[in-house]
């Protein structure tokens, strides 16, 4: 281990079996901090990852449009590990459609698990993060957004909306904490290359008849000015800073890693 700065601390990243929550969820771990993970899929193989970093690891397969769920993985964190000191809201899914043409089940379903997961998980972390430290309080609560929570794109009405509403909830939750140890922030990230955007790649790709490579160029050129991809690793650095020290009075921030998406 590289560093322990989160030693005794426990981290739960919701939508951690992939993607942006298990690369989050790896930074968290080497710095000291004690994992819950969650999400769909083969949970195993990352469990395992995280645990060969050298602290303990959980998992709960709670499905994150469901608020009983998520009560039973809060109460399985806090039996677990005593606690969770901090908490990452970044489960989240994606549909494109005119708005005209959205599946209203989709819509639904998209609000419950990208913005409705994470008030349900913070009122359920912050009662404990308020006693933590003799009653002055610690937590940390990093909800992850995106771009999309700070400008729009067209056919990704439900997203957008979401990613907005959880800048909103971001700020709010924020702004309860703000005398005490517990702060709240989102982080906004622009492309990143998980299986979520490898969707949005093949569906480009067939649409258009192009290669993978041509429409992965044609992603980051409409939107992204740097050309490049955010890494899950580099978002996890961001939720470390966060966690320090220097990050106790960044309040209600929504911080863009877009390779200058938003600055346009
Ligand atoms: P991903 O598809 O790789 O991972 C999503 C994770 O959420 C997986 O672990 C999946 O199992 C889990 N999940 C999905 N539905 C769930 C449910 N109902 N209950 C519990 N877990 C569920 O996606 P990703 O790209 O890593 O996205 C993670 C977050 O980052 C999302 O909130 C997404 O909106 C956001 N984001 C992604 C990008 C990007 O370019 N990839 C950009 C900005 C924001």
């Amino acid at each position: 281990m590289l560093n322990a700065m989160l030693t005794g601390k426990t981290a739960l990243v919701t939508g951690s079996t992939s993607g942006i929550g298990l690369g989050i969820a790896k930074q968290l771990a080497k710095q000291g901090a004690n994992i819950v993970l969650n999400g769909f899929g083969d949970h195993q193989t990352p469990l395992a990852d995280i645990q060969a970093l050298g602290v303990q690891a959980a998992f709960h397969g709670a499905d994150m449009s469901q608020p009983t769920e998520i009560e039973a993985m809060m109460q399985f964190a806090a039996i677990t590990f005593g606690r969770v000191d901090i908490l990452v809201n970044n489960a989240g899914i994606q549909h494109v459609a005119r708005v005209e043409d959205f599946p209203p089940e989709k819509w639904d379903a998209i609000l419950a698990i990208n913005l409705s997961s994470a008030f349900h998980a913070s009122r359920l972390a912050i009662p404990a993060m308020r006693a933590a430290d003799g009653g002055k309080g610690w937590g940390r609560i990093i909800n992850i957004a995106s771009v999309h929570g700070l400008v729009a794109s067209a056919e990704k009405a439900a997203y957008v909306a979401a990613k907005h509403g959880l800048v909103g909830l971001t700020k709010v939750t924020a702004l309860e904490t703000a005398t005490t140890g517990i702060t709240c922030n989102a982080i906004c990230p622009g492309w990143v290359l998980t299986p979520l955007v490898q969707k949005q790649v093949d569906a480009k790709a067939a649409a258009q008849g192009i290669s993978n490579e041509e429409a992965t160029r044609q992603l980051l050129g409409e939107k992204e000015p740097s050309l490049q991809f955010t890494t899950p690793e580099e978002l996890g650095d961001l939720a470390v800073f966060f966690c320090s020290a220097a990050g106790q009075n960044i309040r209600g921030v929504a911080w863009n890693m877009d390779g200058g998406w938003a600055a346009q």
